[in-house]
């Protein structure tokens, strides 16, 4: 048994001072205060109290909507080069994510949702290597497209968005051997209700979003079981106070959770407020929808199909400088640093957006809490929410 200990720890629904982890074959076993509970004689003790002053433990960050880092794009890295950008990722505290595609030819698409579930068939067994450095784990892939508007497509290439249908659903789900745990899907289009109910009979957290969906067709979706949504105010139906569009049923609809990128960029810090006081402590979700650019220089990059541009912070489609914004640069802990700025949240409720939250909405028991059952995934804060250490399923202690 190994028992952490360390100043504080967010389970994160609660706050315990003086707190210990119980850590058991990479699962733990209960977590409590030094008040409450004696350390057993046999277990090993890592004290972080005396590395890190302030030390505060969380779960590992949780980012369910991710297309690379560190150079990497998670629908062409090969098996061989995953392991870099899984550390990448672990050094700014994400212990799991879902590798999301773009919209791109159906067989390509195919081969790369056939690699991504080899990573995550094999990621339970992943050994330290490199060193033994932490590496975070691919857990279930994010379908973004082909099924989204032509309207609404953001930078999606629009020769390779489709109509959805059961049929082509298959054709993903097979060819990922049903590692789909995430869709994003316009439910405007025709055939996107039934795909949507399909889906979630599947237990696929149906996301709607690249939408230009009215508040109505939003509501069908719901009906239909959709119950979360994607970047929230981008690729979207503006909002308009007498026709509130998609954005009206996110924000107006308690059921479902949603998620917003919170770089400051893609959203402006005073919407990202609003977002927060609609959706609340419980249904308030970050992500980072990071391109293989994020934690690299200025740049040209790939991000599925297509090329992108960075400078400066914004990542655009590549060869127009004041084009379309193509994912982020964002790292997890940035966003939950800029939670507590633009909104002034907590960083116990901050973590919460980008722990619990989304594991809730994509349905990961195991993960983004510290509570007994869950898997050792943990990070260590110091006190304005900068990574110190990593931990998944125990490994790095
Ligand atoms: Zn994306």
């Amino acid at each position: 048994m190994i028992v952490l200990c360390a100043h504080r720890l967010y389970t994160p629904l609660q706050e315990v001072q003086n707190s210990l982890v119980f850590i058991e074959d990479g699962i733990i076993s209960a977590v409590s205060s030094r008040a409450q509970q004696e350390i057993p004689k046999n277990a090993t003790v890592v004290d972080l109290t005396r590395d890190f002053a302030g030390a505060i433990l969380a779960p590992g960050f949780v980012d369910i909507h991710m297309h690379g880092g560190a150079g990497l794009d998670v629908m062409r890295a090969s098996p061989a080069e995953l392991p870099h950008l899984n550390q990448f990722l672990a050094t700014h505290g994400v212990t799991g994510y879902f590798p999301t595609t773009v919209a791109a030819p159906l067989d390509q698409t195919c081969q790369a949702l056939e690699l991504l579930a080899d990573a995550i068939e094999a990621a339970p067994d992943l050994k330290p290597s490199n060193g033994g450095k932490v590496q975070a784990r691919p857990l279930g892939i994010h379908l973004e497209g082909p099924f989204l508007s032509h309207k609404r497509r953001g930078v999606h290439p629009p020769e390779y968005l489709v109509e959805p249908t059961v049929q082509i659903f298959n054709r993903l789900w097979q060819a990922a051997r049903g590692h789909v745990r995430m869709m994003t899907i316009a439910p405007e289009l025709p055939g996107a209700l039934e795909v949507i109910a399909e889906a979630a009979r599947r237990n696929i957290c149906v996301s709607i979003g690249h939408s230009d969906s009215t508040l109505e067709i939003a509501r069908a979706a719901v009906q239909a079981g959709a119950r979360h949504a994607t970047h929230t105010f981008n690729a979207m139906r503006p909002l308009d106070h007498r026709e509130p569009g998609i954005i009206g049923e996110v924000l107006a609809n308690g059921d479902i959770s949603a998620d917003v990128i919170a770089d400051g960029i893609h959203v402006a810090p005073e919407v990202v407020q609003i977002f927060l006081k609609a959706k609340g402590l419980e249904r308030a979700v970050l992500i980072t929808d990071a391109t293989a650019a994020a934690g690299m220089p200025d740049g040209t990059y790939q991000l599925g199909p297509i090329q992108v541009d960075v400078k400066n912070g914004r990542c655009t489609i590549h060869g127009e400088p004041d084009g379309k914004l193509a994912g982020s640069v964002l790292t997890m802990d940035k966003a939950v640093r800029n939670l507590t700025q633009f909104a002034g949240w907590s960083l116990q409720n901050a973590v919460r957006a980008a722990t619990l939250n989304p594991t809730r909405a994509a349905g990961l028991p195991q993960h983004g809490q510290l509570s007994p059952g869950a898997e050792a995934n943990i990070v260590v804060l110091s006190p304005n929410g900068e990574v110190r250490r990593t931990f998944v399923r125990g490994r790095g202690l």
